[in-house]
């Protein structure tokens, strides 16, 4: 039921889990986290309260790295089980992707990418479109063009964020029916399910608008539609206490 995702110069994990905690009252009932670090990509998830998750990185840390994302879940498809608690990742384990809200075309996808070998990992609708950002992204090599092109092809209403390997300076998100908030920072971005989760460290927020995708890098933030045009953006200054 909440979403973080950072991109700057600090630790990734630190930033994400402490929003994740600010999103805690939203109700949740698994927390994961993803971070890009040497070349590749570690995650942890744990059904369960965020000290579940708190412990699991206690036992087993992650590396640590400056990009990163984060989501507290409150299950629609398939259980609460550490399986079902996302990030999702794509069978080489370079894209993860986090989801609020529902993907209603989820079976027919699913069915599509098992017949061209894909192995499903869990019993979600979400983790369809980890499997499809990897199959487009080796093609575009773009993870905010795959995004597009696979909210395209998505029914139902979500907030999706996802980082690749390949690219690990970059956090992609996109919307449909549910909330998502740009905090700009200086030479650092966040996206979070709203501005609770950063504004300790900024803002300045930019709202994503319906059916956009935002790409977030450390300096910069680029905002298109679902159709591929450019997006005015309104950023605006958040000036009550969170
Ligand atoms: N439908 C997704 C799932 O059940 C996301 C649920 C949520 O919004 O947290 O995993």
């Amino acid at each position: 039921c909440g979403i973080v995702g950072y991109v700057g110069g600090q630790s990734a994990l630190d930033v994400v889990l402490a929003g994740l905690g600010r999103l805690e009252y939203r109700g949740y009932d698994s927390a994961g986290v993803a971070v890009l670090a040497d070349g590749g990509l570690a995650a942890a998830k744990k059904a369960g309260k965020l000290a579940n998750l708190h412990k699991e990185l206690a036992d087993r840390p992650l590396p640590t790295g400056t990009t990163g994302i984060g989501h507290t879940r409150w299950a629609t498809h398939g259980g609460p089980t550490d399986a079902n608690a996302h990030p999702h990742l794509d069978d080489a384990g370079r894209v993860a992707v986090v989801h609020n809200g529902i993907i209603e075309n989820f079976a027919p996808l699913r069915a599509e990418l098992a017949e061209r070998g894909h192995a499903l990992a869990s019993e979600t609708d979400t983790e369809v479109v980890a499997h499809l950002l990897a199959e487009s992204f080796s093609s575009t090599g773009d993870l905010a063009e795959s995004m597009r092109q696979v909210c395209g092809r998505l029914e139902g209403a979500f907030t999706l964020v996802a980082v690749v390997a390949d690219d690990p300076d970059v956090v992609v998100g996109a919307r449909r029916n549910s909330p998502l908030v740009v905090g700009v920072g200086v030479g650092e971005n966040f996206l979070a399910s709203d501005v609770s989760a950063f504004i300790a460290h900024t803002r300045e927020a930019i709202e994503l608008g319906q059916d956009q995708v935002v790409e977030l890098r450390r300096d910069a933030v680029t905002v298109i539609g679902f159709d591929g045009a450019p997006a005015t953006v309104r950023p605006y200054h958040v000036d009550w206490d969170a």
